[in-house]
């Protein structure tokens, strides 16, 4: 069995990244900048930023974070976006969610120009994404896709098989999956009969939120297995995945921690860098 190591997939693509950065300075005396907002205390939140900030300003990016208290309203939010996309210096703009109630997400997403919007959640690029059209693409996403890409090159005609359908990573994995002609099945919590829809699957990527919930017996011999879970049991981080049941039956499997995780940040910075370039 392949074990897909994420973090040693990140560590290359951030080199490539640094290199890619040097370049541009060279060549354009400018580099690209990210600017996070992040919104109130929670502590996972704080933890991502803090990965984001020290993983962007590694590559060499120009990295900025604006902190808000929880309290922050809405108006003040949109305002600094509008000021943050007028501003030449800042290639990419991501607000760190889940945001406090008072504040409506889809009005922060779709505030941010959609050139600038280096999570790819703003509905022009999920149209762009889903059209076949340039775009920026969710990062988690994307991260599986290269991880994917990595164990298998040509993925035409295969079967994939995605668990989840949320916008952050179902969606956009599919439309991934269908530009590289696979034949995509989307499963959710009520679809019936997931064990038979996944036992189907050359390619399996779990995105639901459910510890181990795809089992040894789930998956047949040569399928490409992506958990993107995580979750917190008494046994620490576990992903989607039964880990130990699926290494035994898999082609390759990404652990959790340590494989698509690292990835996600990877892809942010390379987000970043393509908004960048686009921009020039
Ligand atoms: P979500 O809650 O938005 O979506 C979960 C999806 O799972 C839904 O579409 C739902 O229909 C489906 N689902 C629920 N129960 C199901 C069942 N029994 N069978 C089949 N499908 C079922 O979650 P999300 O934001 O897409 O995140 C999914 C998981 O990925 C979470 O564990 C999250 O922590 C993790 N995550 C990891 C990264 C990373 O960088 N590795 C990034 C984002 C999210």
């Amino acid at each position: 069995m392949i074990l897909i190591d994420g973090k040693k997939e990140a560590a290359i693509l951030r080199e490539e990244l640094k290199k890619e950065v040097l370049d541009l300075k060279a060549r354009y005396n400018k580099i690209p900048g990210l600017t996070v907002i992040l919104i109130g205390e929670l502590a996972p939140s704080k933890i991502y930023v803090r990965n984001k900030e020290k993983s962007a300003k590694e590559v060499g990016l120009k990295s900025e974070v604006i902190k808000y208290p929880d309290s922050v309203d809405e108006i003040t939010i949109l305002n600094k976006i509008y000021e943050l996309n007028k501003d030449d210096s800042v290639s990419g703009i991501l607000v760190q969610l889940p945001l406090p109630k008072h504040i409506n997400k889809k009005k922060v997403i779709e505030a941010i120009r959609p050139e600038k919007d280096v999570d790819g959640f703003h509905p022009q690029n999920v149209g762009n994404l889903s059209s076949g059209y340039e775009s920026s693409i969710p990062c988690t996403p994307l991260g599986c896709y290269f991880l994917i890409k990595k164990v298998e090159p040509n993925l035409s005609g295969k079967k994939a098989i995605v668990i989840g359908r949320s916008n952050l990573n179902g969606k956009p994995m599919t439309q991934l999956l269908l530009k590289e002609n696979c034949t995509v099945t989307i499963t959710h919590s009520k679809t019936k009969d997931l064990k038979r829809e996944c036992l189907k699957g050359d390619i399996i990527v779990a995105a639901v939120g459910i510890p181990e919930l795809v089992r040894g017996d789930w998956v047949k011999k040569d399928t490409i297995v992506i958990d993107v879970g995580i979750n917190k049991t008494e046994k620490g981080l576990v992903g989607d995945v039964n880990f130990e049941e699926v290494s035994k039956v898999a082609k390759a499997l990404t652990p959790v921690p340590g494989g698509v995780g690292p990835m996600t940040i990877a892809c942010l910075l390379k987000n970043t860098i393509e908004c960048f370039k686009r921009s020039i």
